[in-house]
């Protein structure tokens, strides 16, 4: 049984879900996972994607080990706002690339009574924390942090190192511009290939060598 599971049952009152962590670590399994089971509990469920995520469907959630259901994109929080109606639970995958208004959706969807459970990245693949993921953890009344496996050392992956080059800090990708890394090792290969290679240093106005995390 997972810690979430041995949280009390949801009553009558909504409430905040956020599950974090690096690419690969699980966030739409276990997004999709909750949901299935809302389902099975015979509530109305709805499941929101940020319309710039087609990366695999442009209207299914879909896992890295192509777990899929069937998802609404929406351009923005306002748009997700408006597309809610009569849902007891609702998915929000993907959910650091929304606005900063998701903040004030999700509260007030949870205070109109809808369990209103969210999946996103926690960090950038600079290791600075990703949109609205910091403040969505403070509201949230349970926040699950999820690890993937570190391709180098099999151990606990807290870091999505992007191999390729590209502008910007998004930049949408599976594992051929991604791969989880631990901690160790993310500190290794992130300043030999974008401290010292100065792509860091230019993408954050910070000079080649000074933390970027710390923004
Ligand atoms: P996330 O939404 O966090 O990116 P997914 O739920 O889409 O993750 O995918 C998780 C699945 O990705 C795992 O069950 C596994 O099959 C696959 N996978 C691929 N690479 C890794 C990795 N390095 N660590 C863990 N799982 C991985
Ligand atoms: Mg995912």
């Amino acid at each position: 049984m997972s810690a979430f599971e041995s949280l009390p049952p949801h009553g009558p009152n909504g409430s905040i879900e956020v599950i974090a962590g690096p690419m690969f670590s699980g966030k739409t399994e276990e997004l999709l996972r909750r949901v299935r089971r809302a389902v099975l509990a015979k509530q109305a469920v709805q499941i929101f994607k940020p319309e710039r995520d087609d990366r695999y469907a442009k209207l299914e959630v879909v896992s890295h080990d192509d777990t899929r259901m069937q998802a609404r994109p929406v351009s923005d929080s306002s748009a997700l706002e408006a597309a809610v109606s009569h849902e007891d639970v609702i998915g929000v995958d993907e959910v650091q690339f929304f606005d900063d208004g998701i903040i004030d959706v999700c509260n007030r969807l949870a205070d109109r009574g809808i369990r209103v459970v969210v999946a996103g990245l926690d960090l950038d693949y600079r290791g600075c924390p990703f949109g609205p993921m910091p403040l969505l953890m403070a509201h949230a009344e349970y926040v699950t942090k999820l690890h993937a496996v570190c391709c180098e050392t099999g151990g606990r992956a807290h870091f999505s190192f992007r191999m390729s080059d590209g502008d910007g800090v998004v930049q949408l990708g599976g594992t051929a511009e991604y791969k989880a890394l631990c901690r160790a090792v993310y500190n290794k290969v992130y300043v030999r290939d974008h401290v010292q290679g100065t792509k860091a240093g230019e993408e954050t106005g910070k000079a080649a060598g000074e933390n970027a995390r710390s923004k």
